[in-house]
């Protein structure tokens, strides 16, 4: 679904991405693991047309979307993606910010929308919740819904973000169990967590990122169990 080829990215004068390869098979799960500032957040911006990258191309589906004819909103259309917090639309309902972009963008009818809505809700446990406002939903509803958004419009990938940083811990557990569900439905995702129990259970394919490459990948047994260069070890042995 995703193919990432030797990007490069700097800010400034900073090499951020020094040589990123990566590929994401449909109905697969890719879980990027790394320090702060080894580069994930930047890697799926890139990957969403949010950046340019220097070099290096990056393909959705064998189309190459760096390519400076593509139409980056029809590219878009095909990505979903949830950040870390404020995903949502403060002065919409909760049924409103999920029908928004499959009416708007993909012109379903509004009944049509809502009722995939309302449905969508249901599966969460949150259809009591459709004509609620975000400020009155727990971080972690607020991020349920955010996903439930994110899928709404039946995206062919979605890319996800510290989903439940900022999240107090007894609500991350609800907003991974949704992950979990979309990755049985067979969702293709690029999930960026500093959980690692999740990372080991969800991930078809572990990458750890250290100063901008991609230095170690492989399933959650190769990288977790038996992780091959030092520096993976080192970050393992630190981080748990
Ligand atoms: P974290 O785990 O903290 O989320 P990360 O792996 O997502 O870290 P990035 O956010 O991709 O890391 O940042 C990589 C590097 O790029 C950092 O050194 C950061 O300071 C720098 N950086 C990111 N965004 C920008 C920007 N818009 N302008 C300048 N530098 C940036
Ligand atoms: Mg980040």
């Amino acid at each position: 679904v995703l193919r990432v080829e030797s990007v490069r990215k700097s800010y400034g004068g900073s090499l951020v991405l020094r040589d990123i390869g990566l590929e994401v098979p449909p109905h697969s799960v890719t879980v990027l693991i790394g320090a702060s500032g080894s580069g994930k957040s930047t890697l799926l911006r890139c990957a969403n047309l949010l950046e340019d990258v220097d070099d290096g191309a990056i393909f959705l589906d064998g189309e190459e979307i760096t390519d400076p004819r593509t139409d980056q909103d029809a590219v878009r259309r095909r990505i979903g993606v949830v950040f870390q917090a404020y995903n949502l639309f403060p002065h919409m309902t909760v049924l409103d910010n999920i029908t928004l972009a499959p009416r708007r963008v993909h012109k379903e009818p509004r009944a049509a929308a809502e009722a995939r809505g309302r449905e969508l809700l249901d599966r969460l446990g949150l259809a009591d919740r459709a004509g609620e406002y975000p400020d009155r939903l727990s971080g972690g509803q607020q991020q349920r819904v955010a996903l439930v958004r994110a899928v709404a419009t039946r995206p062919r990938l979605l890319l996800l973000d510290e989903i439940t940083a900022a999240l107090d811990p007894e609500l991350v557990g609800e907003v991974l169990a949704v992950v979990r569900d979309l990755k049985e439905q067979g969702m293709t995702m690029v999930v960026a967590t500093h959980e690692m129990a999740f990372a080991r259970e969800v991930a078809d394919q572990v990458c750890f990122l250290d100063g901008g490459v991609v230095l170690e990948s492989g399933t959650p047994q190769e990288v977790f169990g038996a992780p091959r260069r030092p520096r993976t070890r080192e970050f393992l042995r630190r981080i748990t």
